[in-house]
């Protein structure tokens, strides 16, 4: 990449505004896509979007509503969906997919599949294109809520066109004349208002020669309007041989007139050509804010396979009304508003390193986001913390809490920051519906200073996130000058202390009455824990890593613990789940002892020997995990990847460095992959991140400079990097156990750092 790392820096001295390094085709969007239900390789599907963009596009392998909706190893295409699924395990919500079909008519999506092979598919993040076995061959590019779409026939006979509506309420209205469908879908699995609709507008190159609908099974040729609970429709076409049938696709949440407005916008009158394009500057502008100079082409793809993946979700749910001004329909009161609103994440994944990322590299999103996030207060009550598109009831936590401290203590403004406040005390002090929204066992988190298991699930995880939401919470308080609100929280915040029980040196559910849970298994999955065993959960208190460490017994004997996780047998108990759940078997499949980095809670834990005066042995297995668990390849993921999360993992720590306690403005040194890695931030300014003697078999630090000064440090401020500046390391194939060993090395905790 060297060359074209000289070409953009002439085109930007010739004043060029696109980038022209083609970061998007590194991308591979079928990274992942090799999953199953029983076993993750990532669980993704090759969302085909502008970045965050309102709709994504995909090709449909498995059945209508399948979460699994296109997995690597299916053999036939039934459909192109417009899909908003943030995860197949939360499903999907106003989908609708169309599908060309040459021949025989067949409207059923258990029917209608054509067969493919991988040889005859092209997969970016700004174009989706396959010659089916029929030979139909279909090219898809998107906009920000529309797409284009085309289509070659191999013949003349039977060019048929089918647009599934799906179920749930949908309508399918046929303009012959005008070559257009109008409609809308109800579909959704949760989380919306009674009167959620997703309202679709589509128009043909071509003249419609046929037309009919299918009302739930059955069929209706020549008829123009199908409205019901399952409805299908049909064209048919003749297009001459030497041309391509273009359709044109938007859609609105807010009203049919906005679909028509998005349309307008996006699509008419533009080429199929012109539109991919676009969607690929777009990517490239967004991706080129790192760029990474290394001639390791396989970790290359990885990286910016990785950084799609982190810019996708959350969602920009909003649309842009006449006078280009942003508004939305609301999935939380079902009404329309001004202003910004985001969705399809989950917190209790992103807020690790996802939106710390944003905050980053991307802060014109993350001020966006933050005013979303009060916008949900305002009309529900309560912050979010898995939203798709509305609450939904899942995983556990007030990790909205941490997104907002983590943007306001970097810097982000743009928000109302006082009714921020509000909103976060209140998540502390009351329960939603779901159960996910807002504190459950608020009170006894208070009172007892834990949540008490059984009495809640998953208690103990509970506890844990609940101690660092407060930790936010405090440094939010302070920052705003709430002194009051600050120290209480933050007296809380040492709630974790509760549950580690010094004698076994693992965190551990206790009861009511102040009893330890027991029997104890460390490997035990599930009970007082979320999708994990003590093994992972005892490390979770990302806001006072010193404080864990005297529980601990010090610094020998935290580094012990951490070794023990990568080193001891992976055996497991299953625990209350019953059964292996899917992030069990992907710990056994890593082979890196307790350790499992195919699910959210541990992925920080390898960075800890930073603070244990270890730093080398994180080197030494934040390069094993990049090595090992991550290729640009269908089953490249180590597990569920989580709406960019175990992606983000990957592009902080292959730059070197990675927000272990987002709220606080550093972050922890890991080992960087690359020669050379250049941000490219707000106000011009550049943070270059290189390395010398790197290699596979050099993931030590032998020493650094940070602007030509030797730097010893464990971690490197926020400020530092946004700033703009030079970072250096020096690499070795041997561990340098004399550096970053003094106590101000350590990153910071809530419990001051002592000699
Ligand atoms: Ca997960």
């Amino acid at each position: 990449m060297r060359r074209a790392i000289a070409i953009i820096i002439l085109l930007f001295s010739l004043n060029f505004s696109l980038i022209a390094e083609n970061f998007a085709d590194y991308v591979n969007p079928l990274m992942g896509t090799q999953s199953t239900y029983e076993f993750s390789h990532g669980n993704t599907y090759p969302a085909v979007a502008v970045p965050w963009g309102l709709n994504f596009w995909s090709p449909q392998t498995g059945e209508n509503r399948n979460g699994w909706m296109y997995a690597y190893t299916d053999t036939v295409i039934r459909g192109f969906k417009q899909t908003h699924q943030p995860s197949p395990w939360i499903n999907d919500y106003a989908v609708f997919s169309v599908m060309p079909l040459s021949g025989e008519l067949k409207l059923s999506h258990k029917e209608r599949g054509v067969s493919f092979t991988h040889q005859n598919e092209e997969a970016r993040p700004y174009c989706y294109s396959v010659k089916m076995d029929n030979g139909v061959e279909v090219s898809l590019a998107p906009t920000r809520t529309s797409s284009v779409m085309e289509v070659s026939y191999p013949s003349l006979q039977g060019q048929y066109f089918i647009i599934d509506a799906q179920h749930g309420g949908c309508k399918v209205d046929i303009d012959q004349m005008g070559r257009k469908v109008t409609g809308y879908v109800k579909n959704h699995n949760g989380g919306v208002p009674a009167n959620f609709t997703n309202y679709y507008v589509m128009e043909f190159s071509h003249p419609i020669a046929e037309k009919g609908v299918m009302i739930n099974d059955s069929l209706f040729a020549g008829r123009s309007v199908g409205e019901h609970d399952r409805v299908c429709g049909y064209l048919r076409f003749i297009v001459p041989e030497g041309e391509k049938l273009t359709v044109r696709m938007s859609s609105s949440f807010i009203s049919l007139e906005q679909a028509k407005l998005n349309f307008r916008r996006e699509v008419t009158g533009k080429s199929f050509n012109e539109v991919k394009e676009l969607a690929k500057s777009q990517w490239n502008n967004m991706l080129g804010r790192v760029v990474v100079d290394d001639d390791n082409e396989e970790a290359l793809k990885t990286f910016y396979s990785c950084l799609y993946r982190v810019l996708l979700f959350p969602r920009e749910f909003y649309e842009y009304d006449e006078e280009e001004q942003p508004y939305y329909y609301s999935p939380y009161d079902g009404k329309i508003h001004e202003g910004y609103m985001y969705t399809d994440n989950g917190f209790w994944d992103t807020f690790r390193a996802v939106h710390p990322l944003f905050t980053l590299l991307y802060p014109e999103v993350s001020e966006r986001v933050m005013q979303s996030l009060v916008n949900v207060y305002n009309e529900s009550g309560f912050l979010p913390e898995w939203a798709s598109p509305g609450h939904r009831g899942c995983m556990i936590g007030n990790n909205s809490l941490s997104l907002i401290a983590d943007a306001y203590i970097k810097g982000i403004r743009g928000f109302d920051t006082q009714k921020a406040l509000e909103a976060m005390v209140h998540q502390t002090e009351a329960q939603g519906d779901p159960l996910s929204v807002g504190r459950n066992g608020y009170e006894e988190y208070f009172t007892l200073g834990y949540v008490p298991y059984p009495d809640y699930y998953e208690a103990t995880a509970k506890t844990l996130e609940y101690a660092y939401a407060d930790w936010c919470l405090s440094v939010y308080a302070r920052a705003l000058g709430e002194v009051d609100i600050a120290s209480d929280y933050e007296s809380t915040s040492y709630n974790y202390e509760n549950l580690f029980d010094k004698s076994l040196g693992f965190m551990r559910g206790k009861n009511r009455s102040g009893e330890w849970l027991f029997p104890f298994k460390p490997e035990e999955w599930g009970g007082p824990f979320t999708e994990g065993s003590s093994w992972h959960y005892t490390w979770s208190v990302m806001h006072d890593i010193e404080g864990l460490s005297r529980l601990m017994g010090g610094y020998n004997n935290m580094t012990f613990m951490l070794d023990s996780m990568f080193t001891a047998p992976p055996v497991y108990d299953y625990g209350t789940y019953g059964f292996v759940i899917h992030e069990i078997a992907e710990m056994v499949a890593l082979d890196m002892g307790q350790y499992a980095h195919g699910n959210q809670p541990v992925q920080h834990a390898a960075y800890l020997y930073n603070y244990s005066r270890a730093p080398w042995k994180a080197q030494y297995h934040i390069r094993q995990i990049l090595d090992k668990l991550y290729k640009p390849t269908p089953d490249g993921y180590c597990g569920d990847e989580d709406n960019g999360q175990t992606s983000a993992w990957y592009v902080f720590s292959a730059m070197g460095f990675y927000p272990v306690c987002p709220g606080r403005a550093e972050y922890v040194i890991g080992t960087p992959l690359f020669d050379k890695v250049t941000l490219n931030l707000p106000a011009n300014k550049t943070f270059i991140i290189e390395s010398t003697n790197n290699g596979s078999v050099s993931p030590y630090i032998k020493s650094a400079e940070l602007n030509g000064k030797r730097y010893t440090k464990n971690y490197i401020s926020h400020f530092d990097i946004i700033n703009g500046g030079t970072l250096r390391f020096n690499m070795s194939d041997k561990p340098n156990i004399k550096r970053g060993i003094n106590a101000e090395d350590a990153p910071a905790s809530l419990t001051k750092v002592e000699n």
